[in-house]
């Protein structure tokens, strides 16, 4: 039992560590500048009316469960909704006017998906590589690498993506992919933006969007607030929002600048460069080892004296 427990430990700890290191070294490539090509969606929360047809036609394009109730059903705004496994985004209400100039407006309703970061923390947290971020900024998800570790999940700080924990044989991780093609890129308007009828959201290179929403708050300066969410937020999203109420009232969550990634990696690339981990790790081992055989030759001690 002892000598199975050693090799196998020595098999795992070596490869664990290289995938680690590995992994670390290949989330490089995903992130960093942005191309030229990245694409975004700008959401415009003053423009929303909640009619949720960007959620049907979100589950349509990917095939996903059709839901117990009617997407006009506006029952479901009694609680506040995330995305999972079988809605990759949700529209939520939160009473109160979206902004100054529209007083009569009963309520902002802001959808919620995964925001495709530029820097994204779930491609930097995936050891073996499953999430990875395209050139014109979707980031996707490969199930036949995925090892489930669900590290993606920890990392994220959008709390986006979610497990198929109902799926006992071959669950995955789920996520707004961007309505990506099968070649990696989005290609053509994602059907929620396809879908809203009110052009709350509107598809298109992040530049522009920026643009776009630069050009609206200047000319609607009572209605918005002068900030576009996701310009700068985690390193900057490629979705970008704007809005006419405290983030805080809209369940818009309030987050640094800095892109968790370069945090975690300057860490990491610390540790493996001078190997500390796999130090730390036999290191640890080895005690445990130590001392479970100590406990044996102790018990084989005193089963010989009472015998
Ligand atoms: S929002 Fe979360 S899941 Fe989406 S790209 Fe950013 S870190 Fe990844
Ligand atoms: S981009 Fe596509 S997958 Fe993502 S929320 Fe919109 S419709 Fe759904
Ligand atoms: S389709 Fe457009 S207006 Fe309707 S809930 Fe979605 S974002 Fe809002």
């Amino acid at each position: 039992m002892g000598i199975n427990r050693r090799r196998f430990f020595s098999l795992l700890l070596p490869a664990a560590a290289l995938a680690a290191c590995s992994r670390s070294e290949a989330s490089e490539d995903n992130s960093g500048p942005v191309q030229d090509e990245q694409v975004g969606c700008l959401a415009d929360t003053t423009l929303c009316i909640g009619c949720r047809q960007c959620e049907e036609g979100c589950n349509r394009r990917n095939e996903l469960p059709r839901p117990d109730t009617l997407f006009r059903d506006r029952l479901v705004f009694r609680e506040q909704r995330r995305p999972g496994p079988n809605n990759f985004t949700v529209v939520n209400e939160f009473p109160g006017p979206p902004s100054r100039d529209q007083p009569k407006k009963q309520a902002t309703y802001v959808k919620t998906q995964c925001m495709h970061c530029l820097d994204p923390a779930c491609v930097s947290a995936c050891i073996v590589g499953a999430l990875t971020r395209a050139r014109d900024g979707a980031v996707i998800y490969n199930p036949d690498i995925c090892i489930g570790c669900r590290y993606c999940m920890i990392a994220c700080p959008f709390q986006i993506p979610s497990y198929e924990y109902s799926d006992a044989l071959a669950p995955k991780v789920r996520k707004c992919e961007f309505c990506a093609d099968p070649a990696g890129g989005t290609g053509a308007d994602p059907a929620c933006a396809a879908a809203c009828p009110t052009e709350a959201i509107v598809f298109g290179k992040r530049s522009e969007l920026l643009q776009l929403a630069r050009s609206r708050i200047e000319r609607h300066r009572v209605r918005y607030i002068d900030r576009i969410y996701g310009e700068n937020e985690v390193g900057g999203t490629s979705w970008l929002y704007l809005y006419g109420r405290d983030l805080s009232d809209i369940g818009l969550l309030s987050l640094p600048s800095s892109a968790p990634p370069r945090t975690t990696e300057a860490i990491q690339h610390t540790i493996f460069k001078y190997g500390a981990i796999p130090f730390l790790v036999y290191g640890t081992l080895g005690g445990i080892m130590w001392h479970n055989h100590r406990k044996q030759q102790v018990a084989a001690v005193e089963d010989g004296g009472e015998s």
